[in-house]
């Protein structure tokens, strides 16, 4: 039941990230906002290590969530 967090479509910060690869359950990703090539690694079950990152590093960038679900649901934010 493990699905990916990072790479599937429920993180609104995923487009922050570039994935790198996965091995087993870690997933390694580049942070787009870091200068050059920023590699962090996360479970692949959760954002929250990339969550932390946006909210320590990038503090002062204005966060743009994304959501990417496709269907006009109406969604709580
Ligand atoms: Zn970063």
């Amino acid at each position: 039941m493990a699905e990916s967090a990072i790479t599937s479509e429920g993180w609104r910060y995923a487009h922050y990230f570039e994935f790198v690869r996965r091995i087993d359950r870690n997933v390694t990703v580049r942070c787009k906002l870091c200068p050059g090539q920023k590699l962090l690694s996360t479970a692949a079950n959760t954002t929250s290590n990339l969550n932390k990152h946006l909210q320590r590093t990038h503090a002062k960038v204005k966060l743009i969530a994304k959501d990417r679900t496709p269907e006009p649901r109406v969604r709580m934010l």
